[in-house]
């Protein structure tokens, strides 16, 4: 399926917008990045949802945006105009919200879920393609609203101790087990990435149903904020299932011991590789399923039409009001990791509630 020339032509603006030669034939487009022509999309596709492909690989069809402010979350980073999802990945969201506030989580900070039309980042992030990955922070919300600018510029806070890939005993809370419990227990959500001091701090605490640990699966970063991954939703022929993660708790098996030992053991010196590791070349159109032509051509909604209608219809919060997307502002945006004033200083009177950790299980 070829691009329509109007199409053509308002891609081609596009790149100019980003910095891409503004002359370029058909067939230089096919070779063109395929993180410019989605990270150049202010808008959704205006079709059936569908998410097309693989996390990895793959486009989101009729995304909707989760609202930038929720009574029990609040949407960071704005600029990155990454608030995009399948519905029923917003809809997770959503109940996640609800269930780790009434166990103690103040609320959610929403990071990167999709941009609008899924398909490969601008910047960071292989996954995260077809709106079914969300990255929330390891901080609670604030008992108050964040201005647009507060969101742009806090950084958040590893839970790990400073130093070292263990997670810091004197941070972590019965919320933090809550939230991750909420969001691994969710029917469809199939795995939860953290980093794997997150993944021992849980195995080594929590007692009694252990079977939902199954789903936390530990990964490199992760310890500034965590990421619920769903499976495919019904109506995405299209969409590639990952592989099972069987049934096991991933704790004692020696799977989770590798990291320690082997992976980010700072004593261990990895053996070099004899040829360096060939650099990954950038994802171009062609290399996504062919649906992906068709969601970057599709035309787009109004942004308010495209909101997600969240349950409670009567909140409110103090708006805000959001600067015309530019992908430029993306390209020099800050991550969460930064140094910056920390979410925890702005954080008020909010004190996280302290639990005793439980002992240990015995081997
Ligand atoms: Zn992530």
């Amino acid at each position: 399926m070829m691009l329509n020339a109007a199409r053509l032509s308002k891609k081609l603006r596009t790149l100019v917008l980003i910095g891409v030669a503004a002359i370029m034939p058909l067939d230089a487009l096919a070779q063109t990045p395929a993180k410019r022509l989605f990270g150049g999309e202010p808008l959704p596709a205006r079709l059936k949802p569908a998410a097309h492909g693989f996390y990895t690989k793959g486009c989101l069809a009729g995304g909707v945006a989760i609202p930038v402010d929720g009574p029990h979350w609040q949407a960071m980073r704005l600029s990155r105009n990454r608030r995009w999802g399948h519905p029923d990945l917003i809809k997770i969201i959503e109940d996640l919200s609800y269930k780790a506030k009434k166990d103690g989580w103040n609320g959610l900070l929403v990071g990167d879920i999709s941009q609008p039309r899924g398909g490969p980042m601008l910047t960071g992030h292989r996954s995260h393609q077809m709106g079914l990955d969300a990255d929330i922070w390891f901080n609670p919300m604030p008992d108050r609203r964040m201005t647009y600018k507060e969101r742009e510029n806090i950084s958040a806070v590893s839970v790990l101790k400073k130093g070292s890939i263990y997670v810091d005993q004197a941070r972590w809370t019965r919320g933090h087990t809550m939230v991750l419990y909420h969001a691994a227990t969710s029917p469809r959500v199939e795995r939860v990435l953290v980093h794997p001091g997150v993944k021992k701090q849980l195995c080594d605490t929590v007692r009694g149903n252990r079977a939902w640990l199954n789903k936390i699966r530990p990964t490199w970063g992760h310890h500034y904020h965590f990421h619920i991954r769903m499976g495919c939703p019904p109506g995405s022929p299209g969409c590639k299932k990952q592989n099972s993660t069987g049934n096991k708790t991933g704790c004692d098996d020696g799977s989770l011991d590798w990291w320690f030992d082997v992976e980010l053991n700072p004593n261990k010196k990895k053996p070099k590789p004899k040829t360096p590791p060939k650099k990954r070349r950038e994802l171009v159109l062609r290399d996504l399923p062919q649906a992906c032509q068709a969601v970057l051509s599709a035309n787009a909604p109004s942004l308010e039409a495209a909101t997600y209608e969240p349950i409670n219809t009567a909140f409110k919060a103090p708006s805000i009001n959001l600067p015309a997307y530019s992908a430029s502002r993306v390209l020099k945006g800050k991550s969460i990791e930064k140094a910056g004033a920390a979410i925890t200083s702005i954080a008020g009177n909010l004190v996280p509630e302290r639990v005793t950790i439980p002992t240990p299980r015995p081997r």
